[in-house]
């Protein structure tokens, strides 16, 4: 056994070697992986910034019951599934942005949208790398990776890698978490050749 009379000193060196051994930054713990990560906090608050929004509330419970049909709120909130082909923009063909129907932040163009024949609205990439964030799913025997919005978390559906070019990805997204805009992209559909009006 080492003696003990020099503990103190040795225990405060150790200490102090620790601490630094240690990884002083907890971001650097997250495992890289090809998808992109939610944006922290500091950056959501320069991104809105530079867009000169106010920075984004999140909304209490209540708040969201009342904003939302309960399958958006089931969906958005408890990562739930709305039913395949009963649901508002699986075949939606007309041009424009979809928005998070919980704070309104554009996520996917209808640019990017392609049939995937899934009965959900699948796309090719989000708005903008940024607009999307990650997590690792493990509530099925085979793990996913979640994507919901980056700026109040709600949930939108699951990323694959059976997806159509230029990405190969595809996001298989539930009607309930967006909110469409017509008219918000620049282009039409690029897999499309006739345009399907809506009921
Ligand atoms: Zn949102």
């Amino acid at each position: 056994m080492l003696r003990s009379k020099h503990r103190t000193g040795l225990t405060v060196g150790g200490l102090l070697i620790l601490g630094i051994a240690i990884p002083p930054f907890p971001w650097q713990l997250i495992p890289a992986t090809a998808q992109q990560p939610a944006l922290s906090s500091q950056q959501l608050a320069a991104a809105e910034a530079q867009r000169n929004e106010p920075p984004y509330v999140p909304k209490t419970k209540a708040e969201l019951r009342r904003q939302l049909t309960p399958m958006q709120f089931k969906v958005t909130q408890n990562a739930g599934t709305e039913p395949a082909f009963r649901n508002q923009y699986w075949n939606n063909k007309r041009a424009g942005t979809y928005h998070c129907i919980v704070c309104d932040q554009p996520a996917f163009e209808s640019t990017a949208k392609f049939e995937s024949g899934t009965g959900w609205p699948s796309f090719f990439q989000p708005i903008d790398p940024k607009a999307v964030g990650y997590q690792n799913d493990f509530h099925l025997a085979f793990p996913r990776i979640e994507v919901h919005c980056s700026r109040c978390n709600a949930h939108f559906g699951h990323v694959f890698d059976d997806g159509p070019a230029p990405t190969g990805k595809r996001f298989c997204m539930n009607s309930a978490s967006l909110n469409f805009y017509e008219g918000g992209a620049a282009k039409q559909e690029t897999d499309t050749t006739a345009v399907v009006s809506q009921p």
